[in-house]
């Protein structure tokens, strides 16, 4: 079984990754298929309620029994690392992007409220305490676009200096921001930011998923390590 696969529950087809040769460590023995929809042995189990980012379902998919003929083999056997490797430079940065969204939604809504919110007599956003933090919310959105743009642009130009600590980062980084920018715009709404009306806490519930969806920031720095010390 497999959980939480992202649109796994309206896929027709689906890249599955098995390990062929189970002495060697996964990057070694592992081939990579392709799988129908109906496949016997293949079902979908439920469909996670998740907290956030609810658009976007996410389902577990269950093998008993499963077989996977040769024809249905995407590459080489015990090469299914070398097909994955090929999706590794742009997918950490295509769900940067995605949460680099939520960010700058939430940096909006953080705007628009201390432009209208009056305190201590005068709008939030003529408060030093709030003006700085707005501003700063606005360094961690540009420096994160930044870091996704430079990555995407390697990505598709290695021989430029693709760096493989490129397909861990960027998504940790726009994923902190966003949960900083999420927190932080929650404290500037005061009490209204914690009221579903005002739409501050579904932008929060959606900052969370990245914390974890396309892997657990920590372990993506794990990752980006080995990259760079072994
Ligand atoms: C919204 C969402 C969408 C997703 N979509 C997909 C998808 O489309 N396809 C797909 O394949 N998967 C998908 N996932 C799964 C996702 O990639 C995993 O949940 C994620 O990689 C973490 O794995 P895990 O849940 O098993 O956590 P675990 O690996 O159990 O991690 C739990 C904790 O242990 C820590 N940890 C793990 N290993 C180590 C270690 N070696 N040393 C120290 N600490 C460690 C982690 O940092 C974390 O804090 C999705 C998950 C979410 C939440």
């Amino acid at each position: 079984m497999k959980h939480f696969i992202s649109n796994g529950n309206r896929a027709s087809f689906y890249l599955v990754f098995i390990q062929t040769e189970k002495n060697k460590p996964m990057a070694d023995g592992m081939t990579c298929f392709l799988l129908e929809r109906g496949r016997q042995g293949f079902s979908i189990g439920r469909v996670h309620d998740k907290m956030g980012e609810r658009l976007a379902n996410n389902a577990e998919l269950i093998f008993q029994d499963c077989f996977f003929p040769d024809e249905n083999r995407v590459g080489e056997v015990g090469k299914g690392f070398d097909v994955l490797a090929r999706f590794f430079p742009s997918s950490n940065s295509y769900a940067a992007a995605s949460i680099l969204g939520v960010a700058v939604a939430l940096h909006q809504k953080a705007i628009d409220w201390a432009k209208v919110r009056v305190q201590g007599g005068k709008p939030l956003i003529e408060h030093d305490g709030i003006r700085a933090q707005l501003v700063e919310m606005k360094m961690l959105i540009d420096a994160s676009r930044s870091y996704i743009h430079r990555a995407c642009w390697l990505a598709d130009h290695q021989d430029q200096g693709w760096d493989k600590t490129l397909g861990a980062l960027p998504k940790a980084m726009a994923s902190q921001a966003a949960w900083k920018i999420a927190t932080w715009t929650l404290e500037i709404h005061g009490g209204h930011g914690y009221m579903k009306e005002v739409g501050v806490e579904k932008l929060v519930r959606d900052a969370a998923a990245f914390l974890h969806s396309d892997g657990v920031n920590r372990t993506l720095f794990l990752k980006a390590a080995n990259f760079m010390f072994n």
